[in-house]
């Protein structure tokens, strides 16, 4: 069986987990506003949904 010849350092582990990070879950970043909504729903702060204005502010 493959045995690692040697530890791996905490450099390499950093490194390999920087795009291992945490959201929040089940919800996207609005493309109008920038703000956190739930995903296939209209974005609380503006109204939009999938760049349409749905209900007004
Ligand atoms: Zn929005």
């Amino acid at each position: 069986m493959a045995v690692p010849k040697r530890k791996t350092s905490k450099k390499v582990k950093n490194q390999r987990r920087t795009h291992k990070k945490l959201h929040a879950p089940g919800m996207v970043i609005c493309e109008n506003c920038g703000e956190y909504s739930k995903p296939h729903h209209v974005c609380k702060s503006c109204g939009q949904y999938n760049g349409k204005q749905v209900v007004e502010q």
